[in-house]
């Protein structure tokens, strides 16, 4: 790769859009389940996480998917995730490894809501702050930190737990 930032490596097996999460379904929020929404809110999901808390990915992939200096994420079991309403679209890229890895997004309003890698293939990684309460959960930890933006440095003081560097 000519490209010398970080990029997620990842790997992806056949997966078919909507197949993980079942039927469409309404019911109430459950203990640790959190609502989540895209921009234009045509699609919605509950997410269950054991702990409220961001880890931030500093890749260069999440800089150009998201526009900002890194992404707030989660990785949980993919049954951690149901779709209530909307059908994401896919959005397939090579990743480092040459193998494909799949973004799932809204087709309307370009939200990103999820991904899948086939180096773990019980799990998915979701965008924690689309998630109802998001902006309150704090950073506990940062993945591809090469990454990380000069003038974002100073996440490194307020992560609260071990994944930080020393200096
Ligand atoms: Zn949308
Ligand atoms: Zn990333």
């Amino acid at each position: 790769m000519a490209n010398k930032l970080p990029r997620e490596d990842s790997v992806v097996v056949d997966i078919k859009d909507g197949i993980l999460f079942g039927p469409t379904a309404k019911r109430p929020l459950g203990e640790n389940e959190y609502l989540g929404s895209c921009h234009c809110n045509s699609v919605t999901w509950i997410a269950k996480l054991d702990v409220a808390e961001h880890v931030l990915c500093h890749c260069r992939t999440c800089q150009q998917l998201g526009g900002g200096p890194y992404s707030c994420n989660q990785i949980v079991p993919k049954e951690a995730l149901k779709i209530l309403t909307g059908s994401p679209k896919v959005y397939t890229y090579t990743g480092a490894s040459g193998k494909p890895v799949q973004c799932f997004y809204c087709g309307n309003c370009t939200s990103h809501i999820y991904h899948y890698q086939a180096v773990m293939p019980d799990k998915i990684i979701i965008r924690t702050l689309l998630l109802n309460g998001g902006p309150e959960m704090p950073a506990t930890g940062e993945i591809f930190g090469e990454g990380r933006l000069n003038w974002v440095r100073e996440l490194q003081e307020n992560l609260t737990n071990g994944t930080k560097k020393s200096k």
